[in-house]
């Protein structure tokens, strides 16, 4: 069965001020499906049919650089669509108690999100992740993920390629990083993933 773009979890405008609809309609509409569609079109009557998204990145990462990148965008973007919430949700105690060791606090945590995020030069995504019981963050660049990578289990993500934010804030990253830390990002998920132990899997 070929892949699909994942459905928003919630109405296009939740996320304002800091992704409007109009981002959200173009990014989850237009790029998401495009790496969606040239994932389906590269693995159709190949070997890949009927594996996890994330067993064709892996399968991709270092010999098709091509399949790589759609692959493992279109896993990144579903995660992302997951990591934001039109609500302000709070963190599982464990979650928060392993933020307040490796960070400090929960604001603590979001003002390192915004700078790592702002300093990550060029296209990327910034993760908050697990790595032997504990928090860390980390990026990877253009469409590089974290799906496939043992050891790590990913949390959240933070997209950072400008048509991410471009229509909303212009230049501004940081702003972008800001508004979306600020209460738009989905502590429940992260919990939730945390609790589970393994990596999101994408929904086949
Ligand atoms: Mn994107």
């Amino acid at each position: 069965m070929a892949f699909e773009v994942t459905p928003l979890p919630y109405d296009d405008g939740a996320l304002a001020p800091a992704v409007s609809a109009e981002t959200l309609s173009y990014h989850h509409g237009k790029h998401h499906k495009a790496y969606i569609d040239k994932t389906n079109k590269a693995i159709e009557g190949t070997d890949h049919e009927g594996k996890r998204l994330a067993e064709v990145v892996a399968a991709a990462r270092g010999s098709d650089q091509g399949l790589f990148n759609n692959s493992a965008q279109s896993w990144n973007h579903g995660f992302y669509w997951h990591s934001m919430v039109g609500e302000d949700v709070s963190p599982s105690d464990e979650l928060k108690a392993m933020i307040d060791d490796a960070f400090g606090s929960l604001d603590d945590l979001k003002e390192k999100l915004q700078e790592r995020g702002a300093g990550h030069f060029a296209s990327g995504w910034v993760w908050l992740a697990e790595k032997g019981g504990k928090l860390s963050i980390e990026e990877t660049h253009d469409g590089d993920t974290l799906a496939d990578q043992d050891g790590i289990n990913p949390l959240l993500v933070i997209d950072l390629w400008e048509h991410a934010y471009y229509l909303d804030h212009q230049n501004a990253r940081p702003e972008y990083l800001k508004a979306l830390t600020k209460d738009k990002l989905n502590w429940k998920f992260a919990s939730d993933n945390l609790a589970r132990g393994t990596t999101w899997e994408y929904p086949a």
